[in-house]
């Protein structure tokens, strides 16, 4: 197992005389043995940071250290990791054997029995075992995936690099896999860099997911811990679905009581306590509310008119309109709606989340 330290790496693309910045000043420690997921939206500099890390791409400043070596001009061979794409890069015209076997003879200098000894373990690990003699065209997408990893594993990596391994497989599928790397992972004692776009595969596998935007770190923690705290709107936004709510509303502070009001459609008071108290220290906030915390009331809170009802299964998202605003709610599905119901939502004043309406930081 290898412990990662990232220090302040940045790298800057410069094709045509014209600076692209895709990572800037990330810092970032991963412990030995740990999933760290890299998430975020596309153009986020996430493959840019592993392919970094594998030393497939220099970089242009910082430093990258393996259990305390630096190898930042390291070349990737000498890294001990192993690379799992999106596109397998699978030999067509190999076998399974041939492919899982090639990079050992390649470059381990193993003997020919170690290495098949190697491939056929690897293959009984990942239950492929009977595809040993078949070609990558006569595979499922799972297989074919299978055997990706499979050459990864196969060179016993101290660490494992993972790039959106699972976007070309099926939901189901990308369920089951999901599990399966974990159960790998845990069982290889690998340190695991994992990159998806998906929130959902992020917050399913990392023991701590970086969320990024822009090339920079927005947050960094494990899912629930950045999913209830999230540092700012961005990652609110981008953690959850349907994303959370938001809207602008004004603060209004008279004899200790603050009180949220947003373009005359709701006003709501907040209880005193320390977001009261920094929200009094802004004219304007955004607030934000996850589609789970709004419920439906007989009386009292927010008179809206349903515009969309999405059948889920065991729930429905409803879209409901607020004058200016649209804001989405998951209402259990025994609650018969249909569009153009008039109804009443509320939420509860610690569900609320705000935010500073300039630098977007979530208000403590
Ligand atoms: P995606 O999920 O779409 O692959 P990503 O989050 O992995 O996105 P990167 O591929 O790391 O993002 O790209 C980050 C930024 O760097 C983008 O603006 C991209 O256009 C730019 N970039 C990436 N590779 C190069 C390159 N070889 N030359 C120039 N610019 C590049």
């Amino acid at each position: 197992m290898t412990s990662i330290d990232l220090d302040n790496v940045s790298k800057v693309y410069d094709p045509n005389g014209e600076a692209i910045e895709a990572v800037s000043d990330l810092d970032i420690s991963i412990q030995d043995g740990e999933f760290l997921v890299f998430v975020g939206p596309s153009g986020c500099g996430k493959t840019t940071t592993l392919r970094a890390i594998a030393g497939l791409e220099s970089i242009t400043d910082g430093s990258i250290v393996f259990g305390g070596e630096d190898v930042t001009d390291a070349r990737p061979r000498e890294r001990g990791v192993a690379m799992v794409f999106q596109d397998y890069a699978l030999y067509p015209h190999m076998t399974v054997r041939e492919n899982i076997g090639f990079g050992l003879r390649l470059s381990s200098g193993l003997s020919e029995q170690e290495i098949e000894r190697r491939v056929e373990e690897t293959t009984e690990m990942l239950g492929i075992e009977d595809l040993l003699d078949d070609q990558p065209g006569e595979l499922s997408g799972g297989q074919q995936q299978r055997v990706a990893l499979g050459r990864a594993i196969v060179r016993d990596p101290s660490v494992f690099l993972l790039d959106e391994p699972l976007s070309n497989l099926d939901a189901k599928l990308r369920t089951d896999m999901r599990k399966e790397i974990l159960r790998l992972q845990q069982e290889l004692e690998v340190t695991a860099i994992y990159v998806t776009h998906d929130q959902t595969e992020a917050m399913a596998m990392g023991d701590r997911v970086a969320i990024m935007n822009h090339g920079r770190l927005q947050q960094i923690g494990p899912p629930e811990a950045v999913y209830l705290d999230p540092a700012n709107k961005f990652v609110a936004g981008f953690l959850g679905s349907p994303s959370m709510n938001f809207l602008e509303a004004s603060v209004e502070s008279t004899d200790g009581t603050t009180t949220l009001e947003a373009d005359g459609e709701f006003r709501h008071e907040l209880p005193a306590g320390s977001v009261a108290s920094s929200a009094t220290e802004y004219d304007r906030v955004v607030v934000g509310i996850r589609p789970e915390d709004l419920e439906i009331v007989e009386t009292g809170g927010v008179p809206v008119e349903v515009t969309v009802v999405e059948a889920m299964g065991d729930e429905n998202v409803v879209y409901v309109d607020l004058g200016s605003t649209e804001l989405t709610a998951r209402i259990d599905s025994t609650v018969r709606l249909s569009r153009g119901d008039r109804i009443r939502i509320d939420f509860d004043s610690d569900d609320l989340y705000l935010f500073d309406p300039d630098t977007e930081a979530a208000l403590e």
